[in-house]
Order: C-alpha cells, then sequence, then structure tokens
C-alpha cells in the first residue's frame, strides 16, 4: 500500500448517503458531530475495504480523507449521530450505554449494498458517561488490524477501513495518545439496542427497531409465523456460527456483553480479545475478567446466554413465553453440529460421522495437557496430510499418547471415499490459518508504532487479510510466540 498520492489531483468521491437508521427517530440517537482532534495523519487504511466502499486510493491517501476519518471534517451527505442502547456486562444488567465514543457518519450505497461508517474514538456523546469519548493508538491498533484478519479469516465481522493517529494526549493507567478507527458494517445494532426499549417498557419503539431490522436484514423473517421470533431464531443461527468459528479458530472475544452483540451476527468491540497460542480451554483473555466469564470455553454458552437476553426483550412482540424459547432452541444443535463440521475440516474431514466428535475432544486434551500451540499445531497437521508427522509429534510432550492419535486419526483419513492426500493437505492448508494475529505480534507493531513508524501495522495488515498463503518474508509471523507473549496482559482499558 502506498501513503503517497497516486493520481494527484485527488476529489473527495461522491458517496450516495442513505442514513436509514436515523429515519427510525431520534428516540435512538442524538445527532452529535464528531470532536476534532489535532494534527491527525495516518497510520494504515484497507484498500480492500476501499474497493468495496468505492472510495478511490488517490483520496485515500491524502489528507483530506485523513481529516475525514478522524472527524475532523464531514462529507456532504453524512449525518454524524451517537445512538442508544442498554446491556448486561459481566451477567449484570447496566442499564443505559450507548455509543459512548463511537459516531455514525451515516449510510452508504456500495458495490457491495448498503454499509454503514461509524468513527470509533471521536469524541464525547450523550452517552460517554464517565468516558472521554477517545480511544488510544494501542487499542485503535489491534482493533484495525483484527476487523481485517477476521474477514480474511473468513469470520463475520465488522470491518475496518482507516485508522488515523494524533498527538493530543488520552489519559488510561499512562498517558497515551488518540487514535480514530473507522468501522464499517452493514448495522451496528446491538443485542443491546433492543434490551434498551424493551426494559423501559417502549414496545413501540422496540416493535419499530425489530420492524427495521427485519426490513433491512431479515426479510425472510416475515414468511409466516409472527416475523419477531423468526428474528429470534435467524440471529440465534447466526451466532451459532459465529462461535463454532470462534471457536474453531482458537478466537477469544474478552467481553461478551450483551452490548457487544452484533444483531447481524458479527464480530463487534475488538478490546481485550486474543487468539490462543498455547492451547488451554480454560484461557482467560481480558485481564479484568476475574471470574473468567468470558474464557475460550464459555464462550459458546455465553453465546446463548446473551441470546436469551435478546428473547427476553423481544418477548413483548410475541405471542407468548413458549414462542421465544422454542427459537432459541435451535441454537442448542446448531451450534455442536457447525462446530464439529469445521473441527472435522481441520483435521481434514470432509463429512462428519459419529465418533468424530472423540477424536477432536481428544486432540484438543493432548493440546491442552501439553500447552500445544492452536495454530501451529493445525498448519503443522495440514501439512502432515501429504507428509511426515514428526514436526506435529514434535509439539507434544507425551509423544506416545501423541502416536496413538495419530494412528486413528490416519486410519479416519484414509478411509475417507476416494481420499487424496495432496488435495487434502490442499483443502486443510485452506482451513488451518498460518497466521493470526498473535498479542505479540500487535505488541510490536504497536511499540512501533508510538514512535511514529507504522510500517509494521501495513505490513501485519497486509499479511493478515491473506492468512492461508505462505509467503516468503513472513516466516516471523507464523512462528511460536517468544517467551514474553505469554507475559502480555490486556485489559478492558481502551
Ligand atoms: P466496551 O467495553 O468498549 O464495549 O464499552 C462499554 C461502554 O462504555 C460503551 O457504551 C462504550 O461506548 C463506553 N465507553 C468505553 N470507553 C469509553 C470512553 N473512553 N469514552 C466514552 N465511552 C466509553
Ligand atoms: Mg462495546
Amino acid at each position: 500500500m502506498s501513503l503517497l498520492a497516486e493520481t494527484p489531483p485527488h476529489t473527495a468521491p461522491t458517496l450516495v448517503w442513505r442514513n436509514h437508521f436515523a429515519t427510525l427517530g431520534e428516540a435512538f440517537f442524538t445527532d452529535n458531530p464528531p470532536t476534532p482532534l489535532p494534527d491527525p495523519r495516518w497510520v494504515a487504511w484497507s484498500p480492500s475495504v476501499a474497493a468495496d466502499l468505492g472510495l478511490p486510493a488517490g483520496w485515500m491517501d491524502s489528507t483530506e480523507a485523513a481529516e475525514v476519518f478522524t472527524g475532523n471534517r464531514l462529507l456532504p451527505g453524512s449525518r454524524p449521530l451517537a445512538s442508544v442502547y442498554s446491556g448486561h456486562q459481566f451477567g449484570h444488567w447496566a442499564g443505559q450505554l450507548g455509543d459512548g465514543r463511537a459516531i455514525w457518519l451515516g449510510e452508504i450505497d456500495t458495490p457491495t449494498g448498503p454499509q454503514e461508517l461509524q468513527l470509533k474514538g471521536a469524541g464525547l456523546t450523550p452517552y460517554s458517561r464517565m468516558g472521554d469519548g477517545r480511544a488510544v493508538l494501542r487499542s485503535s491498533i489491534r482493533e484495525f488490524l483484527c476487523s481485517e484478519a477476521m474477514h480474511g479469516l473468513g469470520i463475520p465481522t465488522t470491518r475496518a477501513l482507516a485508522l488515523t493517529a494524533s498527538p493530543a494526549p488520552v489519559v488510561r493507567e499512562t498517558v497515551e495518545t488518540a487514535a480514530v478507527v473507522t468501522r464499517v458494517a452493514p448495522s451496528f445494532i446491538r443485542f443491546g439496542h433492543f434490551e434498551h426499549f424493551s426494559a423501559a417498557g417502549r414496545i413501540d419503539e422496540l416493535r419499530r427497531l425489530a420492524d427495521f431490522v427485519i426490513d433491512h436484514h431479515y426479510p425472510a423473517c416475515r414468511q409466516g409465523g409472527n416475523p419477531y421470533a423468526a428474528l429470534l431464531e435467524a440471529v440465534s443461527a447466526r451466532t451459532a456460527e459465529l462461535l463454532a468459528q470462534w471457536q474453531a479458530v482458537g478466537f477469544c472475544h474478552g467481553v461478551m456483553n450483551t452490548d457487544n452483540m452484533s444483531i447481524l451476527g458479527l464480530t463487534i468491540d475488538y478490546g481485550p480479545f486474543q487468539f490462543l497460542d498455547a492451547f488451554n480451554p480454560a484461557h482467560i483473555c481480558n485481564h479484568s475478567d476475574h471470574g473468567g466469564r468470558y474464557a475460550y470455553h464459555r464462550q459458546p454458552n455465553i453465546a446463548y446466554w446473551n441470546l436469551f437476553c435478546l428473547g427476553q426483550a423481544l418477548l413483548p412482540l410475541m405471542d407468548d413465553q413458549q414462542q421465544a424459547l422454542d427459537a432459541l432452541e435451535p441454537y442448542k444443535t446448531l451450534f455442536p453440529a457447525a462446530l464439529q463440521r469445521r473441527m472435522g475440516a481441520k483435521l481434514g474431514l470432509a463429512e462428519v460421522q459419529p465418533g468424530d466428535d472423540t477424536l477432536v475432544e481428544d486432540l484438543m486434551q493432548l493440546m491442552a495437557k501439553d500447552a500445544v500451540d492452536f495454530t501451529v499445531l493445525f498448519r503443522r497437521l495440514s501439512q502432515a496430510a501429504d507428509g511426515p508427522l514428526e514436526p506435529v509429534r514434535d509439539l507434544f510432550l507425551q509423544r506416545e499418547a501423541f502416536d496413538a492419535w495419530a494412528t486413528r486419526w490416519q486410519q479416519r483419513l484414509h478411509g475417507q471415499p476416494g481420499f487424496d492426500p495432496a488435495s487434502t493437505r490442499q483443502q486443510m492448508l485452506r482451513t488451518n490459518p498460518r497466521l493470526v494475529l498473535r498479542n505479540h505480534l500487535a505488541e510490536i507493531a504497536i511499540r512501533q508504532a508510538r514512535t511514529g513508524d507504522f510500517a509494521e501495522v501495513q505490513r501485519l495488515l497486509k499479511a493478515l487479510q491473506a492468512p492461508f498463503d505462505e509467503r516468503p518474508g513472513e516466516d516471523d509471523l507464523a512462528a511460536l510466540p517468544p517467551d514474553w507473549a505469554a507475559g502480555i496482559e490486556i485489559s478492558c482499558s481502551s
């Protein structure tokens, strides 16, 4: 990516703004312009998101675009606002929250359909509560890179268009500096938006919101039966798929509060997230999560708990409680089936058969006992589908236990009708990523960025957008983490 202009002069693109969310009415938001930041400069922008939005590369490189995506200048047609939502945080009703530092610029028509743009860290809103409306460079680099990394992995997520930095001081545990991430999604509506109106007994607004989401994102829910129960079931199905994808790639979200759950089943609000290094099912990535509520192995049940909150919120729109329970029920079978399918694919299995669950479970137990690296294990296993087992075996301390498992795996693999080692290897290499945004990789980029050098952020962006590819010069990104990685502590502070 070039940060230099390619084809001057660069006029601002003409965007077609729709701003559908604003048509919901003022109960849902407050008009709120971003607060400018001094001396914004580019850290990075995503060429793939810019292309999807129809934003010319030459303009993206410009100072004007950096001003726009910092919130210092508005594009004509944009209507900046902050929305109100509530939510359950760490299992407790937290009451009103809302966009405390995210400002919606509006919705634009794009070749990939309507997309909403949001600036995170763009200043105070009526929902900032005790916060300052800002985001620090550290957490913004993590959100920017992980959004694009998740998309590269094929996992539903809000996208990240842009990342700008300002020297403006922001006080957290220490004094840091400000940054703004431009997020992009078809909708930023969260479970918490529904909880907000439901808890206040504002049923007209609740229905308006549900109708809005159905009309714009889940039109099939109108085909017979109660549309709101159908919506709950459709969101549950998407969430089940999302959770299966998280678990299968070793992703811990870290703060699965209901206000951080997307109604579209997207990964949203990257804070203290982590991709597992050494496999530990009970891993807690959020230093502030003392009880381990959001530990890796609890995520699927927490998602169900959160869907239950959504069901509770939608209850006034349904015929009875049973209708909500029935809509939630499929999650209990959809999630395990989706996970089994994905874990099977990670082992090179084309179809799920009885006994595959134990094959997966036994491997995970061995990995946990020996603290085997999650990503490296599955990558090496892919190669072993058509090559020697030694590189996989080397990851284990209990070699005999691994050998016994590997024999079962190979029998199952080779027993597949028409088994072809080379194509299975290829399929596994497209399923098991070489690169994930490990904590220490983000940390290295952050340390460099603090000196004003954004080259590592840009290198990571490029690499993580194609995480299954073997490319020269990226071996350090695919390697086992250094010892100091285990000592990195990521908290909610961002
Ligand atoms: P999070 O844990 O980042 O999902 O945030 C939870 C709530 O706190 C949301 O309503 C955020 O908008 C709000 N919030 C977090 N950090 C800040 C901040 N620095 N300034 C204002 N609001 C914030
Ligand atoms: Mg949040």
